[in-house]
């Protein structure tokens, strides 16, 4: 059994920087619908293909006015509603009925709304006065003509599908989803429904990865569980090499007499770092193997979802186009005290939540890299500092905000 690993050990900002060069080239555009584009990253930037509205519309249900005729009283001649399509012109003197969304007739200049108005025998007056412009949208209010509408690298909101829809695009070009195959390794791990025998441990690392996999917005595939056996964990590997853009293992990366996977990687592809100076997760590991991207994260469940967190989400994103692939960072304050690990940044899971005018955090409890009820509603990770002084109740600390803020 050898007694030291051979993997150097980097910092979180070098196996960081790696991993962003490795996945740095989207992997391709695909056209789709806009109603379907939810969630997607936009591969080319979008531009208004008009002046929005085309014409200017009044914003009342009431009576389109020429302001020039002054505030007294004039004849109204016609109705307009939104989508009559009906064009008329006003001569001095005129008004129409019009409705919320109508073009104004040629003209006017101005509508006012019906609460206002009083119409007698065809002859409308008002109370007060009216300006020009007053309750009129006018020509390239919502958007001009070439205005950026969505830059490329947006991820595409419920609003962005409403823009996009609303300009009339057909199809838009996003980014291709990255496949991500997972693959579970161990003699004790089992499918969560079969009997588990004494020593055995059900494999959540799998299906929690792959919930995450589909968080992160890429199609994730399942292969299985490879016992540790090192032609059939070979044969894995290559298998969710040939049909996924990247490959995430769980398990075998650590010093055990059966921890196969850094010498498998080592053989078929470039193994790019071997062990992070980080908590939990030291032994995670990245290689590349041709154009694919291989992740072979620790088999502690703890360890293996905050690797992924940390290093393979934002890889997914580039790989898929967004143009802000981390995860946003804020203070926050801890209501509890916190003991660093002395030699490693360690990434607590925390909730983080809004309270008297700021945000706070609490741990999730112990941090064992077992204890996945650690994971348990966590919507952050602090990122806390090694060293051997106690982090006391009201300190700030950095967060990594990886779930909504409730
Ligand atoms: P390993 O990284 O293979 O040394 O595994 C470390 C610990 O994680 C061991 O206690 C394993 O039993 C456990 N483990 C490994 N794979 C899984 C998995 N897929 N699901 C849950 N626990 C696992
Ligand atoms: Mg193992």
């Amino acid at each position: 059994m050898q007694r030291e690993s051979a993997w150097p050990m980097v910092r979180v900002a070098e196996a960081l920087q790696v991993v962003s060069d490795i996945s740095r080239t989207p992997l391709g555009i695909e056209m789709i619908a806009p109603h379907l584009a939810a969630g997607r990253v936009l591969a080319e930037t979008v531009l208004a293909p008009a002046d929005m509205p085309a014409e200017p519309r009044a914003t009342v249900d009431g009576y389109a006015i020429r302001t020039s005729d002054g505030d007294g009283p004039r004849q109204v001649i016609a109705e307009l509603t939104a989508g009559s399509g009906e064009r008329i012109a006003l001569a001095p003197g005129q008004a129409t009925r019009i409705m919320t969304g109508a073009p104004l007739p040629t003209g006017a200049d101005a509508a006012v709304m019906v609460e206002r108005t009083q119409e007698v025998n065809g002859v409308l007056t008002y109370q007060g006065s009216v300006r020009a412009g007053e309750c009129v949208l006018p020509v390239g209010s919502d958007m001009r003509l070439d205005d950026v509408v969505i830059p490329a690298g947006s991820t595409i909101s419920a609003g962005d599908v409403g823009l996009l829809t609303n300009i009339g695009l057909s199809l838009v070009a996003v980014y291709r989803r990255p496949v991500v195959a997972v693959l579970s390794t161990g003699d004790e791990v089992y499918e969560y429904d079969e009997l588990l025998p004494y020593g055995g441990v059900r494999d959540s690392n799998r299906h929690a990865l792959m919930a995450a996999i589909q968080a992160a917005g890429c199609e994730a595939r399942s292969l299985g569980i490879a016992r540790d056996d090192q032609a059939l964990q070979r044969r894995k590997i290559m298998d969710g090499l040939t049909q996924a853009d990247v490959l995430i293992t769980s398990g075998g990366v650590s010093m055990g007499t059966k921890d196969f996977i850094k010498p498998l990687l080592t053989e078929i592809g470039t193994v790019h770092f071997g062990r992070i100076a980080f908590k939990p997760g030291k032994p995670t590991m990245c290689a590349t193997v041709g154009e694919r991207i291989m992740f072979g994260l620790p088999g502690n469940p703890v360890s293996s979802l905050v690797s992924f967190e940390v290093f393979v989400r934002p890889a997914l994103r580039r790989l898929m186009g967004d143009a802000t692939p981390d995860r946003p960072r804020v203070w926050v304050h801890l209501t509890e005290s916190i003991t660093p690990s002395p030699d490693r940044p360690e990434y607590q899971r925390a909730i983080v939540r809004w309270q008297d005018g700021r945000l706070v955090a609490s741990t999730t409890g112990a941090q064992g890299s077992s204890r996945l009820l650690s994971m348990r509603a966590a919507n952050a990770l602090l990122v806390i500092a090694p060293g051997e002084e106690r982090l006391a109740v009201g300190s700030q600390v950095e967060a990594l905000i990886v779930g909504e803020i409730r």
